[in-house]
C-alpha cells in the first residue's frame, strides 16, 4: 500500500489541519479543487441551467451535465439514467414514491439498514403494502438463509444497504441481486456507505437502484445521487426544467435526467460533485479500499486486545469497510466521545440513525463509531487508540 499518497493529500483538506477526523460515515471533508469548484462557480458563471442560450447559463449547463456524465461512468452506470439528489434519503423516498403500490405488495429489507432505507418502506404499510426485514447472524453478517427464504413467496422490492453505517459488514449485494432477478424482484441498493469506499459497478452488480450520498464522497453538503436502470420511476415533483412542452391540455415531460429533477437544481453543488469524483479517480477506487481495508483491520485487531471494550465486526476484512462500533464496558459512548473530542479526535455515538439495530443488538445506548475517510492515516489510528487507552484508563 502506497501510504504516502494518502498521508500527502490531507494537505488538500484545510479542516484536517486542527482535528482527527473519523466520522466520515455522518459526512466527509471536501478537498480544495471542490471548494475552488463552489467559488469558480460564484465568481465567474453563476446562472441557472437548462433554460435561456446566454454565455453564463451555457457554461453552467454544459459543466452541471457533464458532472451527470462522470458520476454515470463512476459508478458503471452510462447505460443508466443517473439523476441528481440533495442525498441518499431523497433518492430512495423518489423510489418509494415513484413506484406504483398495491395493497399486498411485499417490500424485504433488513435490520442493518439506516432509517432512510427503512421508514419510506415502512410508511407505505399505509397502503397496505408488506415490509419484511431480515435479521443477521452472529458474526453480523446479513441472515443470507432467511433471506432466500423471504423471496420464495413474491416480492416487488429488495431494499438492501451495500454497507452497514454502524457494524461496517459489507453485503453479498451481487449474490442478493442474482437471487432477485431469477425471482423477478427489483433490487434497491443504498450505497451512501458503499460509493465512497469501494468501486462500485451497477452493471456487475446487477441492481436496478443505486442510491449515495455526494457528500460523504468528499462532494459539498447538499449532494446525492439516484442511479436507476430503467425510467420506471413516476417522477416525485413536477415544475419548471423537466417538461419538453406543456399546453393546458397536454404536458409531455423531457427525457433522461431532466424528467426527475423538477426545479433549479444544486448547481455548483453537482459541478464540484463532478471535481470530487475526478479526485477520487484519480487515487483509484481499488486503492482507496485497499488503505482503508488495512487501517481498519489494524484498528480492530488493537481494539480487541483492549479491557473493557466490546468491538461489533464481521471477522473477516473482506466482509466490511472502515467503520468500526465498539462499546466500553461502564461509559455511555457519549461520554467517550465527548472525551475525545476535547483531545482533538471527532467521533460518531449514539445510536446512527439505525434504532432497530442498536435494539436487536440490546444497545439502547448505541456505539462508538470510528469511520474512516481516504486522508485517515495510520498515525491518526495510533493516536485514537493511545488517547482512548488514556481516557479509559483514568
Ligand atoms: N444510508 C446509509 C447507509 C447511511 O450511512 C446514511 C448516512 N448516514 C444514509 C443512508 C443517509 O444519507 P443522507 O443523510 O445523506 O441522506
Amino acid at each position: 500500500i502506497e501510504q504516502d499518497i494518502f498521508r500527502d493529500i490531507k494537505h488538500d483538506f484545510p479542516i484536517l489541519g486542527d482535528v482527527i477526523y473519523l466520522d466520515n460515515a455522518a459526512t466527509s471533508c471536501s478537498p480544495e479543487p471542490v471548494v475552488q469548484a463552489l467559488v469558480e462557480f460564484e465568481h465567474q458563471y453563476r446562472s441557472n441551467v437548462g433554460r435561456g442560450v446566454h454565455r453564463l447559463t451555457r457554461i453552467a449547463t454544459q459543466r452541471y451535465w457533464h458532472a451527470h456524465e462522470k458520476v454515470s461512468k463512476f459508478i458503471g452506470g452510462t447505460a443508466g439514467i443517473t439523476v441528481f439528489t440533495k442525498n441518499t434519503t431523497e433518492a430512495i423516498n423518489m423510489v418509494a414514491y415513484g413506484l406504483s403500490w398495491s395493497p399486498g405488495d411485499r417490500i424485504v429489507t433488513t435490520i442493518l439498514e439506516h432509517h432512510s432505507n427503512f421508514l419510506p418502506w415502512k410508511a407505505l404499510e399505509k397502503l397496505g403494502v408488506i415490509v419484511e426485514v431480515i435479521g443477521i447472524t452472529p458474526d453480523f453478517m446479513l441472515d443470507m438463509e432467511a433471506f432466500r427464504n423471504a423471496l420464495v413467496t413474491p416480492v416487488k422490492l429488495v431494499a438492501i444497504t451495500h454497507a452497514s453505517n454502524v457494524l461496517g459488514t459489507l453485503l453479498p449485494v451481487e449474490e442478493i441481486a442474482d437471487i432477485c432477478r431469477k425471482c423477478g424482484t427489483l433490487l434497491l441498493v443504498d450505497g451512501a456507505q458503499g460509493a465512497p469506499h469501494i468501486p462500485v459497478d451497477v452493471a456487475k452488480i446487477g441492481c436496478d437502484f443505486y442510491c449515495f450520498s455526494g457528500h460523504k464522497m468528499l462532494g459539498p453538503t447538499g449532494t446525492g445521487v439516484l442511479w436507476m436502470r430503467d425510467p420506471i420511476l413516476k417522477p416525485m415533483m413536477m415544475g419548471g426544467g423537466m417538461v419538453e412542452s406543456v399546453t393546458e391540455k397536454d404536458i409531455t415531460v423531457l427525457e433522461g435526467y431532466e424528467q426527475y429533477e423538477a426545479g433549479t437544481p444544486n448547481i455548483s453543488g453537482g459541478i464540484a460533485l463532478g471535481i470530487a469524483i475526478d479526485y477520487l479517480r484519480k487515487i483509484g477506487m481499488e486503492k482507496i479500499h485497499d488503505h482503508e481495508s488495512t487501517l481498519t483491520t489494524h484498528l480492530i485487531s488493537i481494539l480487541k486486545t483492549l479491557d473493557r471494550i466490546t468491538v461489533f465486526a464481521p471477522p473477516l476484512p473482506e466482509n466490511r469497510i472502515g467503520v468500526v462500533s465498539f462499546t466500553v464496558e461502564g461509559m455511555h459512548p457519549h461520554e467517550m466521545a465527548q472525551q475525545l473530542d476535547e483531545h482533538d479526535i471527532l467521533v460518531r455515538s449514539g445510536l446512527h440513525c439505525c434504532h432497530p439495530l442498536m435494539y436487536a443488538l440490546g444497545l439502547p445506548n448505541g456505539t462508538v463509531r470510528v469511520s474512516l475517510g481516504i486522508y485517515t492515516t495510520i498515525d491518526d489510528i495510533d493516536l485514537f487508540i493511545a488517547t482512548l487507552k488514556e481516557i479509559i484508563a483514568k
